[in-house]
């Protein structure tokens, strides 16, 4: 038996990976095998063949941003000319034509615009919550979630989270995480933010009861160690949110990508379909403790992303009508409700629209069925 086998078998039998095994599978070319166990880990979770998705969009409230990710090409420094802040009538119409396509969640996400004050974040949240209660706000990164904390001029990041809580916010996405390595985030921006900051704020969030997604992007020249490391990072802090008991159920979802270095001021190997599909299988067996993997098809596209469904994923993630971060730097794929029907379909498995919370809301299990509801996407 090789070692990738032995190691693949002691998992599957309830020994948890190492970072030393995590880097021999990295160093493995046996891709197709441990798809089949991350296949066989998804199972424990989800037995049945479906494939989920929620419909969801992105709003991007403003691209003034003070962190200078160089990979960036959305942000615009602070004072910029092509600077902007949503209006928030703009804001309330695009949540309006989300619930109209029957879209039930709002990610909104920005630059870390350090000239809003921390009553922005609550007003517009309470004022979203007071139009659109039916709506779930899965808003805010915890780099903007820092930023918040240092505009509100005193107040404790626990303090902070619990204000945004209260004033509506449903959820946090685990956006910015990279690679939960310092090395790694210095190298992206010397005002990333330490590792430890990205996950005080997960925690914390956990603590007082919200849900969290936690992401992982591959390709900035990280080593194997590094990319274990972080899958361990957010093993531990989901085995200290089931451990303490707190009223969330922590990561609900492990979501990631690989780095796109095209039109970036970042020089790095761009990654290809097989090291995502390895990221996505060694992440499925090292995180046993996460529920849902989501596809990353939005990055990878379509043809992979129906692959990665049979590489550890249950869910196709989100057909987000608008990325602006992701197609500033040109890797949008556009994708409409009917497609991502397609998609999910030819790779054998049965569509179903969910909610932020994994909760299935409509079965599209009869394909002769016309969707409704129709849309395309735009930018
Ligand atoms: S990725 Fe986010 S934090 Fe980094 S520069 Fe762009 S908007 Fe700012």
């Amino acid at each position: 038996m090789s070692s990738i086998d032995r190691i693949l078998e002691q998992t599957l039998a309830g020994n948890r990976l190492s970072v030393e095994d995590c880097v021999a599978l990295y160093e493995s070319d046996q891709i197709e095998k441990m798809g089949h166990a991350a296949n066989q880990m998804m199972l424990r979770y989800h037995p049945d063949p479906i494939t989920t998705f929620v419909i969801g969009r992105n709003v991007n409230y403003t691209n003034i941003c003070d962190v200078y990710c160089r990979f960036c090409a959305f942000y615009r420094a602070p004072g910029s000319k092509e600077g902007y802040v949503l209006p928030d009538e703009t804001i309330f119409q695009k949540i309006q034509e989300t619930i109209d396509v029957k879209g039930t969640e709002i990610l909104m996400q920005g630059g870390t615009n350090p000239d809003l004050p921390f009553t922005y974040y609550t007003n517009i949240l309470r004022e979203i919550k007071a139009r659109f209660p039916e709506i779930t706000m899965h808003s805010f990164s915890p780099a903007e979630i820092m930023k918040m904390k240092e505009v509100s001029e005193g107040l404790t990041l626990e303090e902070v989270v619990r204000a945004l809580h209260e004033a509506g916010l449903d959820s946090l996405p685990g956006g910015g995480a990279e690679i939960l390595d310092d090395r790694t985030r210095r190298k992206i921006s010397r005002k990333k933010g330490s590792w430890t900051e990205w996950m005080d704020v997960m925690k914390t969030a956990h603590r007082i009861g919200m849900n969290t997604t936690a992401t992982m992007v591959i390709g900035f020249g990280e080593t194997y160690e590094e990319r274990a490391m972080h899958m361990l990072r957010v093993r531990e802090a989901q085995d200290e949110c089931i451990r303490a008991g707190h009223p969330s159920e922590g990561f609900l979802a492990f979501i990631s990508w690989t780095f796109q270095p095209d039109n970036t001021n970042l020089k790095a190997e761009k990654l290809g379909a097989e090291d995502y599909l390895k990221n996505v299988a060694i992440s499925r067996l090292m995180l046993d403790n996460i529920k849902n993997f989501q596809s990353s098809w939005v990055t990878m596209g379509p043809e992979v992303g129906k692959q990665s469904l049979h590489y550890g994923c249950n869910d196709f993630g989100s057909t987000m009508i608008e990325e602006n971060v992701v197609s500033a730097a040109g890797t949008t794929h556009k994708v409409n409700i009917g497609s991502t029907l397609d998609l999910i379909r030819q790779a054998g498995k049965i569509p179903a629209q969910r909610n932020t919370r994994y909760e299935i809301l409509r079965m599209f299990d009869d394909e002769n069925v016309k969707v409704e509801n129709d849309f395309v996407m735009q930018n």
